[in-house]
């Protein structure tokens, strides 16, 4: 049975976000409580609950997901600059649990990128 996260309701339309980017494998919506003047977090389709839960079976989608990030930068123009961060498990501040890879930068959208 598929789990249903936050973020599955997300990607089912069921709760609404800013989406920044979406493909069949994945999609990227703003932190709704932002840490950096521009957070965003890349969420794969598929309800991985923690990174140390992938497997080689994920290997293709982490794989995508790690490009997404390059061209998601590039298209909010933070792709000279800007971190990745995966919180895995509980004690080290994961607090959904459905896998997500967060994007901080300090600049601010690029106006008319990725329809923002
Ligand atoms: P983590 O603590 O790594 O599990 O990250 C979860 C992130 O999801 C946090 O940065 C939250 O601010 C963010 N978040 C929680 N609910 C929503 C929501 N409805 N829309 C967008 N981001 C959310």
């Amino acid at each position: 049975m598929t789990q249903e996260t936050l973020f599955t309701k997300i990607i089912n339309g069921d709760i609404p976000a800013d989406i920044v980017y979406e493909d069949e494998q994945c999609i990227c919506i703003k932190d709704i409580a932002p840490q950096a003047p521009l957070h965003v977090l890349v969420i794969p389709r598929k309800p991985i609950p923690k990174l140390a839960d992938a497997t080689l079976e994920d290997k293709a989608l982490l794989g995508h997901i790690m490009l997404a990030v390059g061209d998601i930068a590039r298209e909010l123009g933070v792709d000279d600059a800007f971190r990745v961060v995966i919180n895995n498990g509980e004690k080290a501040g994961q607090t959904v649990f459905h896998l997500h890879l967060h994007i901080l930068a300090k600049h601010t959208f690029k106006e008319g990128s990725l329809g923002v």
